[in-house]
């Protein structure tokens, strides 16, 4: 199975380096919690100097990986997932620049030549699954969509999907999805990898009373 995977906010941590950056410039300091919705620039009092700090390959270069997110993909590729790095660089070269250096420093195991894709409109690339913190998931097309936490993603509009809190929990969700999948379409799960992640009980009870009731 295909799994779609964004970056920033699910991969690499570009709130906590923006904050930092904005910062610097503007003397305005910004609680991360309190950014609760996807236009980040209605929360700044110098847009301006927000969007220069935005717009630099040193920024995306620089930002910390999510927790657990470089191994937990480097897992999902050796289980056999077909793993795509779908993100949107605004195109901008600097960014995009900044975004295949993260890549190859990080997610060295990452073929960037075919595993890449920096779009927009992220429909392009058509996978199983989609894992994203931002507005792409209402329209993405894809059959199984996670939404990865983030303070902006908390509001109504999201809790129709399901919520991963961790790489932890995308994998446990995966997990899960494999086995659903297998099952409707009678082909044997290949992603079967329940002894070595976190157990969740409101997860493996949905995949139970599923099982149960087909
Ligand atoms: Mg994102």
């Amino acid at each position: 199975m295909r799994v779609k995977i964004d970056m920033d906010g699910v991969l690499a941590d570009l709130t906590t380096e923006w904050l930092k950056n904005y910062y610097s410039v503007s003397g305005e300091s910004i609680d991360p919690e309190l950014i609760t919705d996807w236009d980040i620039y209605s929360f700044v009092k110098y847009p301006d100097k927000l969007k220069r700090v935005l717009h630099s390959r040193e920024l995306f270069e620089r930002l910390d990986p999510i927790e657990d997110a470089p191994t937990s993909v480097h897992t999902l590729c050796n289980r056999g997932w077909d793993v795509v790095i779908v993100s949107d660089a605004q195109g901008d070269e600097g960014i995009m620049g900044g975004k295949l250096a993260w890549l190859k420093a990080h997610m060295p195991f990452i073929d960037v030549s075919k595993q890449v894709v920096f779009t927009a409109n992220k429909n392009l690339v058509q996978a199983d699954v989609i894992i994203d913190d931002g507005p792409f998931l209402h329209n993405a097309t894809e059959k199984y969509k996670v939404v990865y936490d983030q303070p902006h993603n908390r509001g109504d509009a999201y809790g129709v999907y399901p919520r991963a809190y961790s790489w932890r929990g995308v994998l446990t969700r995966l997990s899960v999805i494999g086995m659903v999948d297998a099952m409707e379409t009678g082909l044997t799960p290949y992603d079967a990898p329940i002894r070595d992640i976190s157990v969740n009980e409101d997860l493996y009870g949905t995949y139970y009373s599923y099982k149960m009731s087909n």
